[in-house]
């Protein structure tokens, strides 16, 4: 028997329902990805990439249409259940970090470990090993201020890590870093995809960055136009589907 993908959306609609009315964000997106895939999600911004990733990390819940996260269709879990597989099996990296200031690298890290029931030394050793792990094994009293953008992601990216999630989902992670960070730290999902098998979902408008995973999936208006591998047509926004 094979093993489901990791992920699966079948005909995914999103509708935001505000005072002035409704609003489609997702015009139903259908696609899934394997165990172990490195892949892209682009678009032009409104186009929703965002939409799209809090759906697949069990953030907010389609329309209409289904979501499975390793076969198992999400409508049909409770609160708590969604809450578990969102804090064990997934991982998120932001644009912004989103580290909490008051506490050090370790401190970061080591939180999401809370829920997992360990106790505090574990949690330092395992928060310290995964820093080492992104190459900050020296800097685990650093404060975020006292870090640069750079090792700030690594961070980020090193507490994304804690639970060992099957799946790393990452919003513009390089969005906020320099073209030389940036790489470095794409280079640490790549590491991470081919070494550990990680499978990761990076939300990009960078096309050095989607160029450096094997597939792409291009947005706009909501739907998907482009699902294949990263060509320059692709990367670049003029994919012979959309013209052809
Ligand atoms: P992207 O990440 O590609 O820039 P988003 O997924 O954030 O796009 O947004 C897609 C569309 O949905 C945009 O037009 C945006 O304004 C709208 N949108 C996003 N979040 C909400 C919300 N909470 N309420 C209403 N509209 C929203
Ligand atoms: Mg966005």
């Amino acid at each position: 028997m094979t093993a489901p993908p990791v992920l699966s959306l079948d005909s995914v609609v999103k509708d935001y329902v505000g005072e002035a009315g409704s609003f489609r964000a997702l015009h139903g997106v259908s696609m899934d990805v394997a165990d172990g895939e490195l892949m892209a999600i682009m678009g032009p911004s409104g186009s929703g990439k965002s939409t799209l990733m809090n759906i697949i990390g069990c953030l907010d819940s389609p329309t209409t249409g289904v979501y499975r996260f390793e076969g198992v269709d999400t409508a049909t879990l409770s609160e708590r259940a969604l809450a578990r597989m969102r804090n064990s099996g997934i991982g998120f990296v932001f644009q912004s970090f989103n580290l909490l200031p008051r506490l050090s690298a370790l401190g970061n890290v080591a939180l999401p470990l809370v829920y997992a029931g360990l106790s505090r030394a574990d949690r330092e050793a395992k928060a310290q090993a995964l820093l080492t792990q992104v190459g900050l094994g020296d800097k685990p009293r650093s404060r975020p201020s006292q870090l640069s953008g750079g090792q700030q992601q690594r961070v980020a990216v090193a507490r994304a890590l804690a639970n060992s999630p099957k799946l790393l989902l990452a919003d513009e992670p390089t969005g906020a870093l320099d073209t030389k960070t940036g790489t470095e730290v794409l280079g640490l999902f790549k590491t991470l995809n081919r070494e550990q098998g990680v499978t990761v979902v990076i939300v990009t408008h960078d096309p050095e960055v989607a160029k450096a995973t094997d597939r792409v999936v291009r947005i706009q208006d909501g739907l998907v136009f482009y699902d294949g591998p990263p060509t320059e047509a692709a990367l670049y926004g003029h994919a012979p589907e959309v013209v052809g």
